[in-house]
Parts: C-alpha cells; structure tokens; sequence
C-alpha cells in the first residue's frame, strides 16, 4: 500500500510499504479521508518532539471496512466508519468509567515520543481493535466524517464545562476546533459567542458560522472589547483554543468574577498568569484533553445536519501532495483551516 512517511523532521516521502493484516478483534479500514491536525504540524517539524521519524502520522481518519479479524463481529467489509484517535485499553479504572482520554496505556495513532510510537492514517489501510471503531451513515461525507474527531473534541470541552443558559462565551483561537466550539455552544444554550483571532480571513468564516461578534486581536485590544460588549462585566466563560500566554491570559482577563476558563490549547508547555484573579475572582479553570464519549454524539449532530463542519474544510487534496500543505499549514496561510488529504 502507499503511505505518506515522515522520513526526517520536515520531510516526507510518499511510498509503498507492507499491507497492515488485521489481528483477531481487529478491523481493517481503507482509509478513505484523513485530516491534518494542528498538532501534526506542530509535530512534522520537530517542534513538539511527539512525531519522532520516521513515522506515519494521521489520527483525525475515516473509511471503509476492507476486512474483519476471525474473531471481530462488530462490523462486516463495506461498512464506512470512523474510529477513535486514542488506541484507549478498555479495561483500566479510567476507561471503565468511559473516560477513554485519561486511559492509562492510551497512544494516539501518529504519535511517536519518548513513551510509545503508534503509526497513523496517512495511508491505505490502517488496522484497528474493533472496540475504537464507528458506524457512519451515509448522509455524513468521508471527508465531513474526518472531521467527527475534532468536532469530539470541542464537544468534549464544551461538556467540561458548567455552561448555563444564556451565557456569553469568548472562544480564543478560530480555527478549527474554536469554531466547532462556536457551534456546539450555540448548540448548548449560549446566547452570545465572541471569538478572538488574530487571522482576519479565519473570523470572517467564523461570522458566517454565527459568531456574534469577531475580535481581531492584530488591531484591537480583544480584553477591551469583550468587556465593553458585555457592560463591563467580563464573558461567563471563555474558551483557550490556543495555549500561549497572550491567548490564556486575555481569555482570563476577560471574565467575569466567578466565571470559568476551559483550556483545550497546550502549545506552550508553561505559562505565566496572575494568580490572584484566579483566586479573588473565583475563576474554575477545567483543562479539556481530547474526548471520552463524544464520537457518538458528533456522529448523530453531523447525520442529522444539527453541526455541520464543511465550511471548516479549507481544501481536500490527494494524500501523495501531503507535503505542500502541511508546508502551507506550517506557514501559517491565512485562512487555510482544515486540510484532508485522500489517500
Ligand atoms: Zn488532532
Ligand atoms: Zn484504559
């Protein structure tokens, strides 16, 4: 089969390996869309230290079942599907309680670091247990249905956090997952939803997704900004997308007393923030990491038109021209979101 491999950090070559075979519970996906996650790019390169070559990289996948392991009874060959980005045990504490984020063993597809090295879906085929996998309808695209796993994971950040209805929400960073979350908390009861970027061409796809108001922070003061539109009280909650100082400390700057800070972004591995408007203002801060049971959920709002995350999809491109958009992705390209390549 073809695979796209990271040979060395910042190069990939595009060529034939050995076919997966499927064990005893696993299935055998041909991989029909797989999606360029903003943690890929940040790993390519070396920057994060988590996709050490050579590797296949790709967790964010969708396909056809080819073939089924002797003892897998789940699925049968034709039936399209998606699975979970986390190979999660299924048998330690925090898997039993379906937090399959938190699992003790749980790799990611695509990830190599200094603890495990689990090849991803840049490929043809790709084999995994039976127990990660799901069921697509025909109504969701191969292309939309690569986009179920991070559409999980605003859902997952949405559900960590206390929403009420009518909040105001600020969503800092808007890219794809800050504008899944701009729907998924329109679609939880928020009344008015802000978001912060600092790429213009990136807010105008998030105004026409339903942001109430879009904040370039090239140009304006995005703390000003929130207050002034919420009377000077501060959002209720606000959403770091991003993970750096500026966006965790505007987005903490800009609620209001007793409000809550749900944090997804993680580039920066420390930051700096004031401690005592954490505590004098009684801010909950709820870090959000991946998703646990939200697959299903994403799956059943996308087949049924209640999220739709097309306008997230900035360009599908053959799996061999991997290289030019991670490039193009790496370089920052002005609204350029999602990128799935088609092996
Ligand atoms: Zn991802
Ligand atoms: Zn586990």
């Amino acid at each position: 089969m073809k695979a796209l491999i990271l040979e060395q950090y910042g190069q990939f070559c595009y060529r034939e390996i050995e076919k997966p075979i499927p064990g005893a519970r696993d299935v055998l996906i041909r991989v029909k869309a797989v999606a360029i996650c903003g943690s890929d790019v940040h790993g390519y390169d070396g920057r994060s230290g988590r996709r050490k070559p050579p590797l296949i990289i790709g967790h964010e996948a969708s396909g056809v079942v080819e073939a089924v392991g002797g003892a897998a009874a789940k699925f049968a060959p034709g039936d399209r599907v998606v699975f979970n980005s986390v190979l999660y045990c299924g048998e330690c504490a925090y898997c039993r309680s379906g937090r399959f984020n938190l699992c003790r063993e749980g790799r990611t597809f695509g990830v190599s670091c200094d603890d495990y090295r689990q090849e991803g879906a840049m490929c043809e085929y790709i084999a995994v247990p039976e127990r990660i996998a799901y069921r697509i309808p025909a109504s969701v695209s191969f292309e939309q249905a690569a986009l179920i796993e991070p559409a999980s994971i605003a859902l997952h950040a949405v559900n960590a956090t206390a929403v009420r209805l009518n909040d105001t929400a600020a969503v800092f960073g808007a890219g794809a997952i800050g504008l899944m979350l701009l729907k998924a908390l329109k679609r939880s009861g928020c009344g008015r939803v802000y978001i912060v970027d600092v790429d213009e061409a990136k807010l105008e796809i998030a105004e026409k997704s339903g942001a109430d108001r879009c904040i370039p922070a090239n140009r304006l003061d995005a703390v000003k900004e929130l207050r002034a539109l919420t009377g000077g009280n501060g959002v209720d909650l606000a959403f770091e997308a991003v993970g750096v100082n500026e966006t965790f400390n505007g987005a903490l700057a800009s609620l209001r007393k007793g409000g809550g800070l749900t944090v997804l972004g993680n580039v920066s591995p420390k930051l700096e923030f004031p401690l005592q408007t954490v505590v004098m203002n009684e801010i909950r801060i709820a870090g959000s990491y991946g998703c646990a049971t939200e697959y299903e959920t994403a799956i059943d709002l996308m087949a049924s038109g209640r999220l739709d995350v097309s306008d997230c999809i900035s360009a599908t491109a053959p799996l061999a021209e991997g290289q030019q958009w991670f490039d193009r992705l790496r370089a920052r390209e002005k609204g350029l979101l999602k990128v799935v390549l088609l092996p």
